[in-house]
């Protein structure tokens, strides 16, 4: 009999904030459990759950802003954002899209919902993900990564009751089009009821997930919407059965990069004196035009 790897903590998130307008979310880490250096490479986890906006012809969103020493990864279920950024790229994404930009050296962005879903109004439902850099890449060139739903790994389960999304590594030898700098599992996993899947990961590897939908057991333990599962460092299977219809599971599963943190706002560096040069260097106009 395979062993299975021990569920360390089930927590669900803290109370609601708004960043900018636009996005309503839990913070689950670092300010729900500080977890930054329990769970890295994923060091900041916000959760839109789904919300309704009302029609607005002005859009709602996060206006410009700076960042240095990750990666900001969005996450869109439902709803859709627009991005620009001061490097030049701009990027819509619709339900099943993600949206990989790689702040490293400094970027400034801004984030909207998109003008006809603002127009629209409806259903938003989102993740933003931060993925922290390894201290030799904090400091490469900016980049972006708009991933849609089309171009991700798909796997059907064996029992007919689900699909697991491959967004970053791979999953039954499927492949995700994320690239990332450290090795990485991202899955977005739908069952229905009475579907299983047993995932095996690396048991040094940090690994969690978060129920945007439905009931579900992890490893025996029971869990609903919204509520996030950390799994022991340690080799074993997770196993994971659907007790409801239309659950809808994020599975984060990495290698860790043990390397002290620094965090300040929008930055994530390794010092203290690291993160006064990025203040520094974003006040003397380093990360680029404000223009655009
Ligand atoms: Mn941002």
């Amino acid at each position: 009999m395979s062993r299975t790897r021990t569920v360390e903590m089930i927590f669900a998130g803290p109370p609601t904030h708004w960043v900018g307008n636009g996005f309503e979310v839990s913070n689950y880490f670092p300010s729900g459990k500080n977890l930054l250096e329990r769970f890295t490479p994923f060091i900041l986890l916000d959760y839109n759950a789904p919300r309704e906006f009302p029609p607005s012809e002005t859009p709602k969103g996060v206006g410009q802003h700076p960042h240095r020493g990750f990666e900001t990864v969005t996450f869109a279920f439902e709803g859709a954002v627009e991005h620009h950024d001061n490097k030049g790229n701009h990027g819509i994404i619709y339900p099943g899209d993600v949206q990989w930009m790689t702040a490293a050296s400094g970027i400034m962005h801004k984030e909207y919902h998109e003008k006809e879903f603002s127009k629209n109004g409806g259903i938003f439902h989102m993740i933003q993900l931060w993925v922290n850099l390894p201290k030799k890449h904090k400091m490469d060139d900016p980049g972006y990564q708009a991933i849609t739903k089309e171009q991700m790994g798909k796997v059907a389960l064996p029992d007919g009751k689900g699909t697991v999304t491959v967004v970053a590594g791979a999953y039954d030898g499927v492949k995700g089009p994320a690239k990332s700098f450290t090795p990485m599992n991202i899955y977005i996993i739908d069952l229905q009821k009475g579907g299983t899947i047993t995932l095996n990961e690396p048991g040094n590897f940090n690994m969690g997930m978060l129920i945007l939908g439905g009931e579900a057991k992890v490893n025996g333990e029971a869990c609903k919407t919204k509520d996030f599962i950390l799994l022991k460092n340690e080799e074993g299977e997770v196993v994971i059965h659907a007790e409801s219809d239309d659950v809808k599971i994020f599975v984060l599963s990495g290698e860790p990069i043990d390397e002290p943190i620094a965090a300040g706002g929008p930055f994530v560096m390794n010092t203290r004196e690291e993160l006064m040069q990025a203040n520094e260097d974003f006040n003397n106009g380093k990360f680029g035009t404000h223009d655009f």
